[in-house]
Order: C-alpha cells, then sequence, then structure tokens
C-alpha cells in the first residue's frame, strides 16, 4: 500500500471503512485490530498517510505516542488485563504489512503464552564492546 487511496487506515480515518474507534486526537486516531492477537488489541495510527515512523513530523510522532499513553491504560482495564505489549512493526523488514504507521497496543495476561518484546528479532547477536562502542558514536553523532 503506498498512498491514501488505497491504505486500509487512511480508509478507516476518514470513515470509508468500518473501524472501532476508541479514541481520537487533531493528528492521531486508535481503533481495535480486526484480526487481534489478545482482546482490546488496538492500533494507534497518524491521520494523515505516512508510511514510516521516521516519515511523521515532530507534532504527528507526539500525537502518536500521546494516544498510546492515554489509552493504554484504558485499554488494560476494559479487557482486565494484567499489562500490556506496546510496539510497532517500522517498514517490512521488521513485519509491517500495513503501509500506514501504526502502533500496536497488545493487552497481555498471565500465562498467556506470548514472548516479550526481545522475540521480534530474532537471534541475538554477538557484540564485541568495540562494535557497541562503534554503534553508539554512530548513533549519537
Ligand atoms: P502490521 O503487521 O504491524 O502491519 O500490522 C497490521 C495490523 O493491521 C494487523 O494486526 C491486522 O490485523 C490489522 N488490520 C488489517 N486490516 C485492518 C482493518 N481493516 N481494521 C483493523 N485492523 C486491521
Ligand atoms: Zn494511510
Amino acid at each position: 500500500m503506498s498512498g491514501t487511496d488505497d491504505c486500509v487506515f487512511c480508509g478507516i480515518v476518514a470513515g470509508d471503512i468500518p473501524g472501532r474507534i476508541v479514541g481520537e486526537s487533531d493528528d492521531a486516531v486508535a481503533f481495535l485490530d480486526a484480526n487481534p492477537m489478545a482482546p482490546g488489541h488496538t492500533l494507534v495510527v497518524p491521520r494523515t498517510h505516512r508510511a514510516r515512523l521516521g516519515d511523521l513530523s515532530r507534532e504527528e510522532s507526539a500525537a502518536v505516542f500521546e494516544l498510546v499513553y492515554d489509552l493504554a491504560p484504558d485499554i488494560e482495564a476494559a479487557v482486565d488485563a494484567d499489562g500490556a505489549t506496546v510496539g510497532l512493526n517500522d517498514g517490512p523488514a521488521a513485519g509491517q504489512e500495513v503501509g500506514h504507521v501504526h502502533a500496536h497496543v497488545i493487552p497481555r495476561f498471565d500465562g498467556d503464552g506470548g514472548g516479550p518484546i526481545h522475540v521480534a528479532a530474532g537471534e541475538r547477536p554477538d557484540l564485541s564492546d568495540a562494535e557497541l562502542d562503534d554503534i553508539a558514536a554512530e548513533i549519537s553523532d
């Protein structure tokens, strides 16, 4: 999906495609995932079509994460969850299937059989101190 016309989340934001909206602000909208990993599984999207996290303006980013922050406790309470996994698949390599940025809030339950977010990246690489130093320097440059 590349743009507004063929984007299912743009359709939900516009009201053209049915969605169970659970919260909204000027720049972000939250709705239930149609194929949930758990009861209450919610997606939070920018109103404007943006493919990747890095495509968001600072204001759009703030709006998405603020709505996550505002709704996560309500989502957990609504389904009597014990916690939540919060994250987003940024890019196809990370498993992003819908090309409109979306944060997942997935309620978690004691003994639900799921794993921590660490399992998303596969095996841990064996990095030396020098490699870690180089990466830190590259990021903070
Ligand atoms: P991702 O793999 O991070 O791109 O996740 C896409 C999510 O969008 C999946 O969890 C789908 O169940 C969800 N999804 C796809 N179509 C719809 C829709 N029409 N309404 C709500 N959620 C949807
Ligand atoms: Zn879109």
